[in-house]
C-alpha cells in the first residue's frame, strides 16, 4: 500500500518521501527499498522541475504516480530552522520575517532570510534582550531542543525578545551564516560560592522574641552554622559579619560581588508591623527580586517545607536592596519564621532548628548547583 505522496502532487521541493507498506517487497524507480520489521517503509526521491513519473513495485502490483515539481512563486522567507531545499524562485523578494527560534543548551538560533540589523542588550548576567524591531514578526514557534532548557525566550513585544537564562552568562557571541543569526552563551563556573549574610547587627537588633532575643543575634548564630554546613559540602563561603556590629546593606552587596559569589543568602527572622495580628501570621518565607532567582526561591521552599516543621508562608518577588542590587547571582533573603510568634519563636530559637535548618539550606545549594552544573 503507497500512503503518499497522491497522485498529482505538487511541490516546490527538490525531493519527496515515498510512504506505505508492502508484504514481501517494494522498488521504487526500480531501486530496492528497504522495509522496516513490521513492513513499512519510507524512501526518498530526488525530483524534477515539471513532470516526474514514478513508478513505485509492491509485492508484484505496480502504481504509478506524476509528482509535478514547480517553482515557488516568489522567494519564501526563510520559515525552517532545519535546511529545506527547493527549486529557486521564479522571482526574489526576500523579506526577513521572523518565525521561529531553536534554543539549545548554550545557543539560540533565528532563522531570516536576511543578514538582520539587531540590538543586543546585557541586562545582567542571567538576562539578556535582543531587539529586532527591524524584522517583521510573525512568530510561530520556540523550539527547545533540550527536556529541561537553561535559556528562556520570551517574545515580550513585537520582533522583542526577553532572554532569560538559569546560569551566569560569562561572555556571549553572535554570528550570521547559513541564514540563521546565533547567539552563542558562555557559562560562568558553576561550583557555588555563597555569600551568606547575617540581616542587622550592632545598634540594628532586627525584631525581638517574646522571650528578648534579638533577630540580629539569631540571624549571626544560624549563619555560622549554616557556614560549617557549606563547609562539610566543600562549599566555598563567605560571611558579611561574623560578630556583632553595624554594617551597611551597600556593604553587604558589595562584599559578595567582592567575592565572586554565585549566591547570595541574606537570613532573617521576622515580624510584624503593629495593626496586624502577630497570631495569625507565622511561617518560613523567601523574597526574591529577579527572575533567574526564582527557581531556587522555589526549589528552596519546597526543601524547608517539607524539612522545617514550620509552616510556609509563601514566596515574595520584593525590591529590596540587597536583592535588587546583586543582579549577578542567585539572590535570596530568607525568613525563617516570624520571632514575635508566641509559639513559633521557642521552635525557631532552638538549636535543634537551626542544626535542621541549616543542613537543609546548605544541602539545597550543593543539589540545586549539581542540577545546574
Ligand atoms: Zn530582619
Amino acid at each position: 500500500m503507497l500512503t503518499y505522496p497522491p497522485e498529482g502532487h505538487r511541490t516546490d521541493s527538490k525531493r519527496i518521501f515515498f510512504i506505505g507498506s508492502a508484504q514481501g517487497s517494494c522498488n521504487i524507480n526500480g531501486a530496492s527499498v528497504p522495509l522496516t520489521e513490521t513492513k513499512n517503509f519510507a524512501y526518498m526521491v530526488d525530483l524534477k522541475l515539471g513532470e516526474n513519473l514514478i513508478k513505485v513495485d509492491i509485492d508484484g502490483e505496480t502504481i504509478e504516480r506524476t509528482i509535478v515539481g514547480i517553482k515557488s512563486e516568489v522567494e519564501a522567507p526563510v520559515a525552517y530552522a532545519k535546511y529545506y531545499d527547493s527549486f529557486p524562485a521564479s522571482q526574489t523578494i526576500k523579506e526577513n520575517i521572523l518565525k521561529g527560534i531553536t534554543v539549545y543548551k548554550d545557543k539560540i538560533e533565528i532563522p531570516l532570510s536576511l543578514a538582520p540589523i539587531y540590538n543586543l542588550e546585557k541586562r545582567n548576567a542571567f538576562h539578556f534582550s535582543l531587539d529586532l524591531s527591524e524584522i517583521k514578526s510573525d512568530l510561530d514557534w520556540i523550539h527547545y531542543v533540550d527536556k529541561k532548557p537553561c535559556i528562556k525566550v520570551y517574545e515580550t513585544s513585537t520582533s522583542k525578545l526577553d532572554i532569560h537564562l538559569n546560569k551566569a552568562v560569562k561572555c556571549c557571541e553572535e554570528k550570521w551564516e547559513n541564514n540563521n543569526l546565533a547567539i552563542m552563551f558562555r557559562y560562568q563556573k558553576t561550583e557555588p560560592v555563597v555569600c551568606i549574610d547575617p540581616g542587622h547587627g550592632g545598634s540594628h537588633t532586627g525584631s525581638i522574641s517574646p522571650k528578648g532575643i534579638f533577630e540580629k543575634d539569631l540571624n549571626l548564630s544560624f549563619v555560622l552554622k549554616l557556614a560549617e554546613e557549606l563547609n562539610d559540602l566543600g562549599i566555598e563561603n563567605y560571611i558579611t559579619r561574623k560578630e556583632d556590629y553595624d554594617i551597611s546593606l551597600s556593604q553587604r552587596v558589595n562584599f559578595a560581588k567582592d567575592n565572586n559569589s554565585t549566591f547570595f543568602i541574606s537570613l532573617h527572622h521576622n515580624a510584624l508591623p503593629d495593626a496586624r495580628d502577630p497570631i495569625l501570621e507565622r511561617g518560613f518565607s523567601c523574597h526574591y527580586f529577579y527572575e533567574h532567582s526564582f527557581d531556587f526561591a522555589e526549589y528552596l521552599a519546597f526543601k524547608l517545607d517539607e524539612f522545617s516543621g514550620i509552616p510556609f508562608s509563601g514566596i515574595y518577588r520584593q525590591n529590596l536592596h540587597v536583592l535588587r542590587e546583586n543582579p549577578g547571582m542567585i539572590a535570596l533573603l530568607l525568613e525563617m519564621g516570624f520571632l514575635i510568634h508566641p509559639e513559633e519563636s521557642d521552635l525557631i530559637t532552638s538549636t535543634e532548628f537551626q542544626d535542621k535548618n541549616s543542613k537543609v539550606i546548605a544541602k539545597a545549594i550543593y543539589n540545586f548547583s549539581k542540577e545546574l552544573s
